[in-house]
């Protein structure tokens, strides 16, 4: 059973379980989570939703954005890991899929945090939760050549007769790449 644990701005705590169900933050009343104190939180901000055993992130289009782990994750859909800090305004969410052990759980956690190289290895992989996230999103781990772009999942891509600037996508991962200026 995953649980999230809330921190307000004003630093009151709360714990809710999350269910078989998205879960939504907002401004608004009917968002499962809402925090209307919080003048930077969009009315529909963000949502985690259970896949089988997992749970996923993504932003609903809000104005300011959702953070993971202090990494705006713009339209991407990320995996959550225990112990995962979600930051929505001036609210600090923090996921635990297990009951957090009184002292490990920071560690496992910031270990995994290491281990897993920033956020692009947390790309949902269920179909249609492809990333859009644009040419940063992809930049981790890709080597920009004058006419090719190995990508970070090893395939090359041919570049020479795209114009700077254009976006070419991975044929393996579907990663999306901005040509660089030549
Ligand atoms: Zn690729």
């Amino acid at each position: 059973m995953a649980k999230l644990i809330i921190t307000a701005a004003d630093g009151g705590s709360s714990e809710r379980e999350l269910s078989g169900k998205a879960f939504t933050v907002g401004r608004s009343a009917d968002c499962d989570l809402p925090l209307k104190g919080d003048a930077k939180v969009s009315r529909s901000h963000c949502k985690i939703e259970p896949r089988g055993d997992e749970y996923f992130l993504s932003d609903l289009g809000s104005a300011n954005g959702t953070r993971l782990n202090g990494e705006k994750i713009g339209q991407q859909v990320l995996r959550l890991e225990d112990g995962d800090r979600i930051g929505v305004g001036g609210t600090k969410i923090e996921f635990w899929l297990a009951e957090p052990a009184p002292d490990g759980g920071a560690g496992a956690g910031a270990a995994t945090a290491a281990a897993g190289g920033g956020l692009a290895g947390r790309l949902g992989k269920v179909k249609g939760l492809i990333s859009r996230g644009g040419p940063r999103a992809g930049a981790a781990g890709a080597t920009f050549g004058a006419k090719t772009i190995t990508c970070s999942c090893g395939a090359v891509i041919n570049t020479a007769d795209r114009a700077p600037g254009h976006k070419v996508g991975c044929p393996r991962c579907k990663k999306i790449y901005k040509v660089p200026r030549k």
